[in-house]
């Protein structure tokens, strides 16, 4: 990547160089072509994930896609600008734990009208969501905003991994819905962030095989009702590192294919 990015300073050892609105100055944002650039916007949230995976599993996660994605589009010559994640949010499922932290619906809908009204103002026209928290509240809260994103003449890239085609594309674990905290998503933190990891703790819990999804269809609408009183769902002690990075791989590709309306669009 030439231009612009050769200022900003460098990525944390081992992460890909990539154009991060935290990281940048103002001069910087001005001297992009506001009108071709891509700014990704992350969702996670701040929730249990079991007694083993940090809080903040779901931001790493869609940072984590956030960065594979933009390698891909600037790769193909699309401009891409990173904000920082969305964390707080709807997360009702896991509202009886210590340490999550959320709010309503419309606050999410609303903040990111406002960032996007933000963009606007300053000639930016398309965005593209990189999320990873899957909690239904959160999810019908980003395509709310996303409708109003496009009303305000943006281009939207969302992915909802819960929707066809994309999430038909990640691992068996991820498709069977028993995908909290499990092996998927024990993959990619333990991939990104090692050291967060209670590995002790991790290797030693058995698999829980309930899947989220029917429990969602089923009207159970938190994790211990769903069968998940510690807060995980799948099987942590089978997640890699390996699998953690092919599975960013894959997530990068997808909200590639989203922004450029490639395959399976
Ligand atoms: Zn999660």
């Amino acid at each position: 990547m030439a231009g612009p990015t050769s200022d900003i300073p460098s990525p944390a050892p081992g992460s890909p160089r990539v154009r991060r609105a935290a990281e940048l100055t103002w001069t910087e944002v001005r001297d992009l072509d506001r009108e071709a650039t891509v700014v990704v916007l992350p969702t996670g949230a701040l929730e249990a994930h079991g007694p083993h995976l940090p809080l903040s599993t779901d931001v790493i996660i869609a940072e984590g896609m956030a960065e594979a994605g933009a390698v891909r589009l600037e790769a193909s010559g699309v401009p891409c600008l990173i904000l920082p994640a969305l964390v707080y949010t709807p997360a009702p499922f896991a509202s009886g734990f210590p340490g999550t932290v959320e709010c309503r619906p419309e606050i999410l809908t609303e903040l990111i009208l406002e960032i996007g009204r933000s963009l606007a103002g300053q000639g930016f026209r398309r965005v593209a969501i990189a999320n990873a928290h899957l909690d239904p509240a959160h999810l019908g809260a980003l395509h709310r905003a996303c409708d109003g994103l496009v009303a305000l003449g943006l281009e939207v890239a969302f992915p909802d991994l819960t929707r066809r085609p994309w999430g038909s594309r990640l691992t068996d674990e991820f498709k069977s819905g028993a995908c909290h905290a499990g092996r998927y998503e024990g993959s990619v933190v333990l991939a990104r962030r090692p050291e967060w990891v209670r590995e002790e703790l991790r290797r030693g819990l058995p698999p829980n095989p309930v899947s989220l999804s029917a429990a969602i269809g089923r009207g159970q609408d938190t994790f211990e009702e769903a069968g998940g009183p510690d807060a995980y769902f799948g099987d942590p002690a089978a997640a890699t590192a390996e699998e953690g990075r092919r599975t960013l791989e894959v997530l990068g590709d997808i909200l590639a294919d989203a922004v450029t309306g490639g395959a399976d669009g």
